[in-house]
């Protein structure tokens, strides 16, 4: 059984939308090891994201492997098929070897009532105080509360099962890291749900590997996470302790660990989720969300000329469509459009001026969290330029990679796992 793929305990999700930054992305993990700290990079990129570029699954696949190539990677890294369906996984199945099985839409669809009475009936343990230790607070479930909690997502379950048998039966068993997301919903799962949805998952013979819950708080695309944070790191803890839990008691991977989506840029999270996974001897895998675009967008700003001119039209083009470029993203932007500057004032920014205004350095009082989160959606603005995007992240290669390297390590690897 040697060779299984099992996720290691610390791994980092790297989105690559335009394929030129894998070797960038990569020597972030190569410090990482001179440090002395694994950290397995795992490329996502969702069935959303490829058609918005016009790329295919096995595009990825090949920039991983160059990447890994080119620097002599001798570890392991993955390749995500990242939300995908039971409609839209077939293009993943051979390139990937990851698979973010989403069925958040799944949530609160009503499921089948005898199978609610067998999950209830086949769990009288969960009856009363569980013996779930380090958690905040008791546990304390009845009959009732695990009636509705498996109606709220026993059909969710389910679902992930009937995808995950169709990718099994593609790559055989052993062969892929299956996830289980629900982040994509709106309201966070509490642990106690969360317990109940890891047996479930259990009960259904899905092997995850991480289990992508929604947490309490916003997780803003491209910025800091805004919530209550002591909630936030109480409730980041239980769940570590019910993982524990679970993977003890129940016929789950023994290296079953958090899935955190949109993870990057989550800055004030980072010291209590190191505190909490340092205490329970836990990995964590760190999905990040298009911050490497926002890297390149740095990188050309920051090169000046042609670099700097097209960093300023793409803000343009973006700040013209804000509200189309915006929509889809309702949930998870916050955007005071209000805080926007004017495409004419940024059109006369210097270089320090427009990397200030997009680097996501918040003691830097020029940092405008509405301008970053506004490019963040802005990347269709570049995937129209085509040709035109490309070749400069090509010319202006070095220093783009300085950024994107620089911002993976400095900014996410070092404070979350080495400190
Ligand atoms: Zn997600």
């Amino acid at each position: 059984m040697s060779d299984q793929i099992i996720l290691s305990k610390n791994s980092i999700g790297v989105g690559d939308r335009f394929a030129h930054q894998a070797q960038a992305q990569l020597q972030a993990c190569v410090l990482a090891d001179k440090a002395g700290v694994e950290v397995i990079p795992v490329w996502n990129k969702s069935n959303r994201e490829h058609n918005i570029i016009g790329s295919e699954p096995i595009s990825l696949r090949a920039a991983a492997d160059a990447a890994v190539k080119a620097l002599g990677w001798t570890k392991p890294y993955h390749v995500d098929a990242d939300h995908i369906n039971f409609e839209t996984v077939d293009r993943f199945l051979t390139p990937s070897d990851f698979y973010t099985i989403d069925v958040a839409d799944w949530i609160g669809k009503p499921a089948n009532e005898a199978d609610v009475q067998a999950f209830v009936a086949k769990h009288p343990e969960l009856n009363g105080k569980l013996d779930i230790s380090n958690t905040s607070s008791e546990v304390k479930l009845d009959a009732d509360y695990v009636a509705a909690t498996a109606s709220k997502y026993l059909a969710a379950v389910k679902e992930a099962g009937r995808i995950y048998r169709k990718i099994l039966q593609a790559k055989g068993d052993g062969n892929f890291i299956p996830e289980v997301s629900m982040d994509e919903t709106d309201s966070p799962q509490t642990p106690a749900e969360l317990l109940i949805i890891l047996i479930a998952i259990a009960d259904e013979g899905i092997p995850i590997q991480t289990i992508a819950p929604k947490f309490t708080g916003r997780f803003n695309k491209g910025v800091d996470y805004q919530g209550n944070l002591e909630k936030f790191s109480e409730e980041f803890a239980d769940d570590l302790a019910t993982i524990a839990y679970s993977v003890a008691h129940y016929n789950l991977p023994r290296n079953l660990k958090l899935s955190v989506h949109s993870g990057s840029d989550k800055f004030s999270i980072y010291a209590p989720m190191r505190a909490a996974l340092t205490k329970f001897n836990a990995g964590v895998h760190l999905k990040t969300a298009g911050t490497t675009w926002l890297e390149e967008l740095i990188g050309l700003a920051e090169a000046g000329g042609s670099g700097l001119a097209l960093a300023k039209e793409i803000y343009a083009s973006a700040y013209s469509q804000r509200d189309a470029l915006c929509a889809p993203y309702a949930t998870v932007i916050s955007i005071d459009a209000a805080c926007l500057p004017l495409p004419a004032t940024v059109e006369v920014w210097s270089a320090q001026q427009f990397v200030s205004a997009l680097r996501h350095d918040q003691a830097n009082p020029a940092f405008n969290s509405n301008l970053r989160q506004l490019l963040h959606v802005g990347f269709k603005v570049a995937a129209k330029l085509g040709p035109r995007y490309i070749d400069l992240l090509e010319e202006y290669e070095p220093v783009i990679a300085k950024n994107v390297t620089g911002n993976l390590f400095d900014r996410h690897i070092k404070p979350l796992f080495i400190a």
